[in-house]
């Protein structure tokens, strides 16, 4: 265990960035958290602002930072698709310039640095499920390119930072995760099939409904997270973090369903640019070097994250 560390978490105020502040100061780091709150909100670190230990400074990473940490978790980014195609550009600065500004803090203070990379680096694979030497299937000029394209960058230059000047650098790749305090309005399928069926509204799943996902509790990525951070400095990664269990939107969308006893009736729309048709991970990798593998079923992450949005709409939101 590390204790006692000065923790940088850029993207802090976010869904993932957020649990995982919480965690380090559990555990007795100095939580600096920065935010641009494009995405992220106050209320979902409020309940940590009287801890001494934690800090919330209002920063984007696209421009450079001066501070004295020993640890720095890059997840500054928007992770939806439609928060990340609403300004393209600024997603493609924010992966890119974010990273070479993390890193440049890195570099100056020899802090290990860890990027919260995505599976979206396979785009629509070719090979199932994905392991970590597979190259990806993405196309560069897509409506998603800006976020994935963004994050394969920032991947290249964590490494040309570690080949070059011997950073100790951490690349997680995440696969898809859901939880309390995802952003309600944020399009992505779990918080939107919530707030439908709780609301009574038609779940809208896009295109047939037989793609696939996988579904990682946000407690079991966080741990996960957390021990790559913590593992000798010879494991880079990348590493898959997401949970292998696999289910189609349709699965989806009927097990929320279920679970919330709604009425709400399933509906069709059309099938976004470069949906990608299938994801799974392989975590072979994660279970070998990290001795980590989620604990979560869906339908247990799925009872939280339904208590948390029915509790949030009740309050108006
Ligand atoms: P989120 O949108 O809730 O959190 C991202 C945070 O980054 C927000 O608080 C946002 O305000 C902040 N941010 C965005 N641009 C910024 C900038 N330029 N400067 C400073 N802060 C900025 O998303 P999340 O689900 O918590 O994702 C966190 C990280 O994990 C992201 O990097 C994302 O790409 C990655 N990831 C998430 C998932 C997932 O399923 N949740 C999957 C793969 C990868
Ligand atoms: N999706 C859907 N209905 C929605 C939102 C998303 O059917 O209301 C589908 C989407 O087309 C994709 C899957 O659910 O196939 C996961 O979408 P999400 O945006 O959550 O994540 P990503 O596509 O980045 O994995």
């Amino acid at each position: 265990m590390h204790l006692e560390q000065r923790v940088l978490v850029t993207g802090g105020a976010g869904f993932l960035g957020s649990f995982l502040c919480e965690r380090l100061l559990e555990r007795g780091a100095d939580v600096l958290c920065i935010d641009n709150f494009f995405t992220g909100a106050k209320r979902n670190v409020a309940h940590l602002l009287d801890n001494k230990a934690f800090e919330l400074m209002r920063h984007d990473v696209t421009f450079p930072l001066y501070v004295e940490v020993d640890r720095i978790f890059n997840l500054a980014c928007p992770a939806s698709p439609i928060h990340y195609q609403h300004d393209p550009v600024q997603t493609t600065k924010t992966s890119v310039h974010g990273a070479i500004n993390m890193l440049g803090l890195a570099k100056r203070l020899r802090a290990r640095i860890l990027q919260a990379s995505t599976s979206e680096v396979y785009g629509d694979p070719h090979i199932h499920p994905q392991q970590e030497d597979y190259w990806g299937h993405v196309n560069p000029i897509g409506s998603r390119a800006c976020y994935d394209e963004g994050k394969r960058c920032a991947e290249t230059l964590f490494f040309d930072y570690h080949r070059q000047h011997r950073l100790e650098i951490k690349v997680a790749r995440i696969f898809n995760t859901f939880g309390p305090r995802m952003h309600p309005n944020d399009g992505r399928v779990v918080s939107n099939f919530i707030v439908q069926a709780l609301k009574g509204e038609p779940i809208t799943i896009y295109g047939d409904g037989s793609q696939t996902r996988s579904f990682c509790y946000v407690d079991d990525l966080v741990d996960g997270l957390m021990r790559l951070m913590d593992s000798p400095a010879e494991v880079t990664g990348p590493i898959n973090i997401g949970n292998p269990g696999e289910f189609t939107i349709r699965a989806l969308a009927e097990e929320i369903i279920t679970l919330t006893g709604s009425r709400s009736p399933i509906v069709q729309k059309p099938l976004p640019a470069d949906d990608p048709k299938q994801r799974r991970p392989d975590i072979t990798r994660a279970r070998e070097l990290l001795g980590w593998e989620p604990k979560v079923k869906l339908t247990e992450g799925l009872k939280k994250t339904i208590a948390y949005f029915d509790a949030l709409l009740s309050e108006g939101a």
